[in-house]
């Protein structure tokens, strides 16, 4: 079962609490991974501001105005 593509996508570690990349929604990376999960624009800013890595595909620093 796969719900429509959210907006932003932050896919979860092995342990189920650590956040390991930040995707859009569209991303192609996200359909091979089964850990994703949807979050709204807030959840993917902060979770780019903690260090969570964007992914390099979708590039969702960018989309999001979340430049270092
Ligand atoms: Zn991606």
């Amino acid at each position: 079962m796969r719900p429509a593509p959210p907006g932003r996508v932050v896919a979860r570690g092995l342990q189920m609490t650590n956040l390991v990349v930040v995707h859009m929604g569209d991303c192609w990376a996200v359909a091979k991974s089964s850990r994703c999960l949807g979050v709204s624009r807030a959840q993917a800013v902060d979770a780019l501001r903690q260090q969570v890595p964007a992914c390099t595909h979708c590039r969702p620093h960018t989309a999001l105005g979340v430049l270092d």
